[in-house]
């Protein structure tokens, strides 16, 4: 049995996806074209456009243009940027498809782009953003929910302080990992602009949304033809986006139950944890966090080392986001919180399922803890004979170089 501890990455999907996907194939026709086939398509993406709309909160006159996933939708921000006077203001501890799309706007066009740090405990709050702001800003982006650390972002307050001091301000929130794992209303949290992803809730990869509200002008990012109300050229992944419509409904219809269970394995998990390994921290663990997450800092051994041990046992995790844990690199989220290099390097990511029992996050604890104390085991081992031979061996020489398994 193999255990996905790494549903912040892909939230594999259900079971029941073999039936939507035989169901999305009776409806793959091309939805620009005029005939019975290409009109039963069409209506098969509007069908799923208010399904999304409706489980994330938007009012009935928002609008959602699909997208290949939250990546694109982030870049199609781009568009709201229509002179380089206007600025931006962000975190350093966003996605990096949000990151790269404001500093490669910054360096290319000279807008001025502010990336603000969080506070060290990985709290973000309205202080920095209004502080950061000015007459030149024209969006604000915070991130609902964080996918390293799992902190949930007070939205509602910061965007209502802004819409107090900076009522210019358009506000985006990328809600890829908030959307399926806590509460989420694009109407009550007032936002113009939001993103989600369909792979973090258990559809297919390569499709996404954002969400804008109405009165929002936007230029687009892909051109060359008019779907999506001339906002993103190329013909729609109706199967996909039919998927994506039925899971939003699914997962929405059982929010409550599904964020239970996450909670009640990922505290059953983090109990074993705290209790069986000395120098392991929580990291955020006084926040509001996803309920599914937990961000380990391990001191002693390396995040990447322990991947590789739990991947042997069947058990998937990761240090960090999924496009940088194939790179031996620091997350940027951590050292953006002000980590030092060692403790960074020893992080790891545990994102927890729905449907992973008690009983199996108390086996992932275990299997966990017994992996941390043979990699010590062979650190000590390696620095006793360390000494024998040289009489030297420091304790940073330990934390930065990390251990084999
Ligand atoms: N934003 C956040 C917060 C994410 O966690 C991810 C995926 O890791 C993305 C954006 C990118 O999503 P996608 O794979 O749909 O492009």
């Amino acid at each position: 049995m193999q255990f996905d501890c790494d549903a912040n990455a892909t939230y594999a999907p259900p079971p029941e996806i073999t039936e939507l996907f035989s169901a999305s194939l009776k409806v793959l026709s091309n939805p620009s074209a005029m005939h019975r086939a290409g009109q039963l398509a069409k209506a098969t993406v509007e069908e799923a456009r208010q399904k999304i709309l409706m489980s994330v909160g938007a009012r009935i006159e928002d609008s959602l243009i699909f997208t290949s996933g939250a990546t694109e939708a982030n870049n199609a921000l781009i568009g709201l940027l229509t002179s380089k006077h206007q600025g931006v203001v962000t975190y350093a501890t966003e996605h990096p498809c949000l990151i790269e799309t404001f500093t490669r706007l910054a360096s290319t066009h000279g807008n001025p782009v502010t990336f603000l740090k969080p506070k060290p405990s990985g709290e973000v709050d309205g202080d920095e953003i209004l502080a950061a702001v000015n007459e030149r800003t024209k969006l604000v982006s915070c991130m609902a929910a964080n996918n390293e650390t799992g902190v949930v972002s007070p939205l509602h307050t910061v965007v209502s302080r802004i819409r107090h001091s900076a009522p210019h301000v358009l506000v985006h929130s990328d809600a890829s990992q908030l959307f399926g794992k806590g509460c989420l209303s694009f109407r009550d949290l007032d936002l113009d602009l939001m993103t989600i992803s369909a792979h973090k809730i258990g559809g297919l990869q390569g499709v996404g949304a954002l969400v804008i509200k109405k009165g929002i002008h936007l230029e687009p990012l892909i051109v060359g033809g008019a779907q999506e109300m001339k906002l993103r050229g190329g013909t729609e992944n109706v199967p996909g986006i039919f998927i994506f419509g039925a899971i939003a409904e699914r997962v929405t219809a059982s929010l409550n139950e599904r964020c239970t269970r996450m909670s009640t394995a990922r505290d059953a998990f983090e109990a074993i944890v705290v209790e069986r390994l000395p120098g392991a921290r929580i990291n955020c663990a006084t926040l509001s966090r996803l309920p599914n997450t937990s961000s380990i800092t391990v001191e002693g051994v390396r995040g990447d080392d322990l991947v590789v041990a739990l991947d042997l046992q069947k058990i998937l995790i990761s240090t960090g986001a999924a496009c940088t844990s194939g790179k031996r690199e620091p997350s940027h989220v951590l050292l953006g919180m002000g980590f030092p290099l060692a403790d960074a390097l020893s992080t790891v990511r545990f994102s927890f399922r729905a449907d992973l029992s008690v009983s199996d996050a108390e086996y992932v604890a275990q299997r966990f803890c017994e992996c941390v104390e043979r990699m010590r085991q062979v650190v000590l081992m390696g620095k006793r004979m360390e000494f024998k031979k040289t009489g030297t061996g420091t304790e940073s020489d330990r934390n930065t170089r990390g251990v084999g398994i």
